[in-house]
C-alpha cells in the first residue's frame, strides 16, 4: 500500500537516514519537518508520522497525532520511566508503533536469544558481549540490556544473578549466574553477541550493526505495517510477527 510519509527530526542524523530510506523504498515523504515547523499543518497531508526527534518532542507529536487520528512510528529515547507511563496512554489512543531499536536483526535476536534460553538449560552458561564506539556514555547498551532481560525471564531469574565483567579471585563460575561485558573503542555502531557455552559444545548469537540505515528501513517498515492497525501501542516484535 503507498502511504505518505511524515518525517518528523527531519535534519537530524536519522532524519537523512529515513529520508534516505523512504526514496529506496519508494515511500512518498508528504512532510519533512525539524524543529520550529508546523507539525498539525504538516500532519494533514501524511498518512503516518514517523519521529526520531527529541524526547521533549514526544508529547506534542502524539498530542497533534490523537487530534487527527493518524498513527505514529516513534523511535524517540531517552524518556524516564514516568515520562514514559505518561506517554504510553496517549500513544495507546492512536495505532502507534514504539521500539527503542529498529532493527530488523535485533528485533530477530531477542527472540532467537528467548528460544535458545528456554531449548538450552541452565547447564548452557549464558554471556552476552557487547561493543560500542568510544563515545559511547552508558554501559552495558540498552539492547544487551534488554537481550539479558530475555534471559533473565526465560530462566526464572532476577537482577541478582548478572555479573558485570569479572575481576580476581571470583571462584568458579556457578549456573545461576548471567555474565555481562561491555567493550569500548574506536567507531564500532554496535555489536552483540548472546553466548551459551556447555561442556563440550557453545553456541554464539551475533548481530552486528555498521550503519544506521538498519534502524530507518526497520522504522519505515513498522509505518507501512501500523496504517490500519487498531488503536494501541505496538513493537517491532509485533511489526516483524514474531510473537
Ligand atoms: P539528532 O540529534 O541527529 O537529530 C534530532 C533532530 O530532531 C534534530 O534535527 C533536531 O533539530 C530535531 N528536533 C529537536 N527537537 C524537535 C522538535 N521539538 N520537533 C521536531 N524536531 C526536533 O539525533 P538522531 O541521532 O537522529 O536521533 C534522534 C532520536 O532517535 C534520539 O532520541 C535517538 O536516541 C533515537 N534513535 C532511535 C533508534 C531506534 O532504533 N529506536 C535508533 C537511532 C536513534
Amino acid at each position: 500500500m503507498a502511504i505518505t510519509l511524515l518525517i518528523n527530526g527531519a535534519k537530524g542524523r536519522m532524519g537523512q537516514a529515513l529520508l534516505g530510506a523512504a526514496r529506496e523504498m519508494a515511500l512518498p515523504v508528504g512532510a519533512a519537518i525539524d524543529a520550529g515547523d508546523d507539525l498539525a499543518a504538516a500532519l494533514a497531508t501524511s498518512d503516518v508520522v514517523v519521529d526520531f526527534s527529541a524526547p521533549s518532542a514526544t508529547r506534542a507529536v502524539l498530542e497533534a497525532a490523537v487530534a487527527r487520528q493518524k498513527p505514529v512510528v516513534l523511535g524517540t529515547t531517552g524518556h524516564s520511566a514516568e515520562e514514559k507511563k505518561a506517554l504510553l496512554a496517549l500513544a495507546g489512543r492512536v495505532p502507534c508503533v514504539w521500539a527503542g531499536n529498529f532493527s530488523v536483526g535485533v528485533n530477530l535476536l531477542f527472540a532467537l536469544t528467548r528460544h535458545a534460553a528456554s531449548v538450552l538449560g541452565s547447564d548452557y552458561d549464558a554471556e552476552v558481549v557487547e561493543m560500542h564506539h568510544r563515545f559511547k556514555k552508558d554501559a552495558p547498551s540498552g539492547t544487551a540490556a534488554r537481550l539479558l532481560e530475555i534471559i533473565l525471564e526465560e530462566r526464572k531469574l532476577d537482577a541478582r544473578a548478572l555479573r558485570h565483567g569479572r575481576e580476581g579471585l571470583t571462584g568458579e563460575r556457578t549456573s545461576t549466574e548471567v555474565g555481562i561485558h561491555a567493550l569500548r573503542g574506536g567507531d564500532v555502531v554496535g555489536d552483540h553477541t548472546v553466548m551459551f557455552a556447555a561442556l563440550g559444545e557453545r553456541l554464539e548469537l551475533t548481530h552486528k550493526a555498521s550503519d544506521r540505515g538498519i534502524f530507518a528501513r526497520g522504522a519505515l517498515r513498522a509505518a507501512q505495517w501500523v496504517v490500519g492497525k487498531q488503536p494501541g501501542v505496538y513493537d517491532m516484535q509485533d511489526v516483524l510477527g514474531l510473537k
